[in-house]
């Protein structure tokens, strides 16, 4: 385009043209930086990340700081600047803030919910990964990154024993891993066209999911988005080991039937959330098979698991599913985010999920499309992270890995057992529950005053541990009781950890007894 053409075409452009037409031939950005700047950048944030990986033993977990202090921290009201900055300071800026005020999960004594640190490894994938920035929705547009997250995919299903010819993709993490799931058998156990119909079609408000009382949040999220709505999951009676009750399964898709409703999955959990329970998955399957319905497993936490060999047996049986939900970030370490679905049919995502629009020109026979197997249509490289995890530590590696963290949550346990002022509730994969108890109310934990008194005491531990810095756990609500729950998927943590979780368990109980303890409660004064 000449001068003139421009100038007619874009006024303001042409302005600019005409003054200096160098300004768009080399453009001097506000967001580039020099091949030296990126180097020297760069080379300080890795000393920063190394250091702060080298340092993570001996910084606090978390500073327990509130949110008020954080948002003075960020000057969190301030307006986007009109004019920027120079990168160099603001990286630093942001580092301080972050290394200075964040929670870290890769802390050895970080115990809460289910969150691994991560891979030193696959922080540097996320890096490379970003620097390449292939799209991962289509093969064209990521040849070599699209093959690596199939083989990472591969990888995965191997690990676990699922079986291979099915297909699968990653996602941000186990809750939509879940909902693919649910949704491919949706569209394939339905019986009428769900996806061209929804729930307009005369039988929609019959279908029925069945999953246990122990099920994660996600189920909720999927039966409300695909429109099922909450109220056509069935919530199934678990036993004494928080195991999904088989014999209640029948009977609640028997009584279904009978009234008339359809049946369509059910839900198995590998590894519940709470407590680690891990469901009956061979029978689960049966079940499914007698009434021809669709078996998803919720592994996001477990099923890694199936790879260690002093792991339940029962969850080696997620091969059995029709579908798998697992999480890369959490038992395989990754950094957030990675969850991964896989499928025993290689058409059962296609299926749920596949449009295939005019504006796409994409070979779609000799190379798979991820934006056709998922909610996604950009995707960025998670994969590379996994895929470097998994060849960095291989197999064994990982058996080992995982078995080393379900043996100290055991070894917790037992420590927990011997001491005479905890008590242990229940051990299941790598998560130990357990709670402080006072010597002198050890033999009373069945009056409902002190069960009270025993569920406040050990939610003010919690309260104190996550502001203390030192270790921090979550905590279940078991038969009603509050208890403390330590999980571990964490490659840094020791045995030496886990004894220092029972030490500051029992410190901070001590103290919170003296504080907390109501009058009718003191043992009687000596003398
Ligand atoms: C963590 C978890 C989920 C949700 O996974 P996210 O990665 O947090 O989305 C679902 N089910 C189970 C059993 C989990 O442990």
């Amino acid at each position: 385009m000449d001068e003139r053409t421009a100038r007619t075409a874009d006024p303001a452009a042409g302005r600019e043209v005409g003054r200096g037409g160098e300004r768009l031939s080399r453009r001097e950005t506000p967001l580039d930086l020099t091949p030296e700047e990126f180097v020297e950048i760069g080379h300080r944030l890795v000393d920063d990340v190394a250091e702060l990986l080298a340092g993570l033993r001996t910084r606090p977990l978390t500073r327990g700081e509130t949110p008020a202090e954080i948002r003075a921290l960020l000057d969190a009201d301030a307006p986007l600047p009109e004019e920027g900055m120079e990168a160099g300071p603001l990286l630093q800026h942001a580092t301080e803030l972050l290394v200075e005020h964040s929670l870290y999960n890769a802390h050895p004594r970080f115990f809460g919910y289910i969150t691994a640190g991560p891979a030193p490894i696959g922080i540097l994938g996320d890096l490379l990964a970003s620097a390449v920035n292939p799209n991962l929705g289509a093969w064209t547009l990521s040849p070599m990154a699209s093959e690596m997250e199939q083989q990472a995919v591969r990888w995965i299903a191997e690990l676990v024993g699922f079986p291979s010819g099915g297909d699968g993709v990653l996602t941000s993490g186990g809750n939509v891993a879940n909902m693919l799931g649910f949704f491919a058998g949706r569209v394939t156990r339905s019986g009428w066209d769900v996806r061209e119909r929804g729930m307009r079609a005369p039988d929609a408000t019959s279908l029925r999911a069945y999953a246990s009382r122990g099920t994660h949040t996600w189920i909720q999220k999927a039966a409300d988005l695909s429109g099922l709505g909450v109220d056509s999951i069935r919530w199934i009676e678990t036993d004494a080991t928080e195991r999904m009750r088989v014999d209640a399964l029948r009977d609640a898709i028997e009584e279904d039937e009978t009234a008339g409703h359809r049946p369509f999955l059910v839900v198995g959990t590998g590894g519940s959330v709470s407590t680690g329970a891990v469901d009956p998955l061979a029978e689960l399957r049966g079940v499914c098979d007698e009434h021809d319905l669709w078996f998803h497993v919720d592994g996001a936490y477990g099923a890694f698991a199936a790879a260690a060999p002093n792991a339940p047996d029962d969850l080696r049986d997620l091969a059995l599913a029709d579908s798998v939900a697992l999480d890369p970030h959490k038992w395989l370490y990754a950094p957030l985010e990675a969850g991964c679905t896989l499928v025993r049919d290689p058409s059962a995502l296609l299926a749920a999920f596949s449009y295939r629009p005019d504006y796409y020109h994409f070979d779609q026979e000799e190379a798979k499309n991820f934006f056709e197997r998922g909610v996604q249509n950009s995707r960025g490289f998670r994969a590379l992270k996994v895929w470097l995890q998994l060849r960095q530590a291989g197999r064994a590696g990982y058996a080992r890995m995982i078995a080393d963290d379900i043996e100290l949550a055991r070894r917790f346990h037992e420590l927990a057992d011997k001491h005479p002022l905890l008590e242990p509730i229940g051990h299941a994969l790598s998560i130990t529950t357990y709670r402080f108890v006072p010597a002198d109310l050890v033999g009373r934990t069945s009056e409902p005053e002190v069960g009270a008194y025993l569920d406040e005491l050990n939610r003010e531990i919690q309260s104190r541990m996550e502001r203390g810095g030192d270790a921090f756990v979550s905590n279940a609500v078991l038969a009603g009781r509050y208890v403390l729950r330590m999980c571990i998927v964490n490659f840094r943590t020791t045995l030496e950890d886990v004894e220092r979780l029972a030490e500051i368990t029992v410190a901070l109980g001590e103290e919170a007894d003296t504080m907390l303890r109501p009058a009718e409660l003191r043992p009687a004064a000596v003398g």
